[in-house]
């Protein structure tokens, strides 16, 4: 079987990439709109967990935006561990994310959780999510990779670097390389937080594959105030950027209140970012 292209030459234990004759390569780099992904600039994509109206998307877009965030995250169709939680507001919450890209011209990722949806919600995000749950969703993953859209691909919440890699393959291989990956933390023994964040599957994922490696806190953590120290080692461990969750009243969030930081406490995050980005070499806007 063929090698992928976008796995390293670097030893690992995968035998697939044992493999592997060519020379290491740089970090590919993702443009999003004006954003590009994996160069010298740390990418901070905020927004809130989900669009719930059109002032709180709004009120967030602009004050992340602000604060330096270069891209605006939010759901519209939220894969959520009850039924009877909030879903997202579909269809409607991509109407208010376009009105509200086109105010700020901050580019978009949002959560695409059916191949059903896939043109519908292309027409408004400049990036597709594909969720933890999906991780391993192969239908949608190869159906993803048939279109031109960036794809932020997050990491399964009980998988390994190497099924993780596979998922971005399963994307590549329909001909779609503009793939970033997103640590967002795994299933461990511990209950203290909601996920346990691997920090060392940055670095690791930097050896073994050039694509660019995201690190998303707030769902790795689930406590907003262990955020802002989770996201500086992840920058510190190599990350490419972060994705973070920010509501205007987390407190009063339909989903993710917990891991959401308010206004007051982005601002402080951002504040504490710079400094850490620029000791490893990279910049913030
Ligand atoms: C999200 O980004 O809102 C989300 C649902 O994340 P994950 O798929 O990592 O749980
Ligand atoms: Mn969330």
């Amino acid at each position: 079987m063929k090698t992928p292209s976008y796995i390293r030459k670097k030893e690992s234990a995968m035998k697939l990439i044992a493999r592997r004759k060519e020379e290491q390569q740089e970090t590919t780099t993702v443009r999003v709109g004006d954003v590009i992904i994996g160069g010298p600039q740390l990418v901070v994509i905020a927004g809130p967990c989900a669009i719930e109206s059109y002032d709180q998307l709004l009120s967030t877009a602009l004050e992340v935006q602000r604060l330096g965030a270069t891209m605006l995250r939010g759901g519209a169709y939220k894969p959520r561990t009850s039924p009877y939680s909030f879903r997202g507001k579909g269809v409607g919450g991509l109407e208010m994310l376009a009105q509200i890209k086109a105010l700020t011209g901050l580019p978009v990722v949002t959560e695409v959780m059916d191949a059903r949806d896939i043109e519908r919600v292309g027409l408004v995000a400049d990036m597709f999510q594909i969720g933890s749950r999906n991780m391993q969703n192969y239908t949608l993953l190869t159906e993803i990779g048939k279109t031109k859209h960036p794809v932020f691909l997050k990491r399964g919440l009980a998988s390994t670097l190497e099924e993780w890699i596979y998922a971005a393959e399963y994307i590549m291989a329909e001909g779609n390389d503009q793939v970033v990956l997103c640590e967002r933390g795994i299933r461990t023994f511990e209950t203290y937080t909601r996920n346990t964040v691997d920090i060392t599957a940055i670095p690791a994922l930097k050896e073994l594959t050039h694509l660019p490696v995201f690190l998303d806190p707030s769902h790795g953590t689930g406590k907003w105030s262990l955020v802002n120290p989770v996201g500086l080692a992840g920058v510190a461990a190599g990350a490419d950027g972060l994705m973070i969750e920010v509501h205007p009243q987390p407190e009063l969030a339909l989903s993710d209140g917990d891991q959401s930081l308010n206004f007051k406490h982005f601002a402080e995050f951002m504040d504490r970012l710079r400094p850490v980005a620029k000791a490893v070499g990279r910049e913030v806007l």
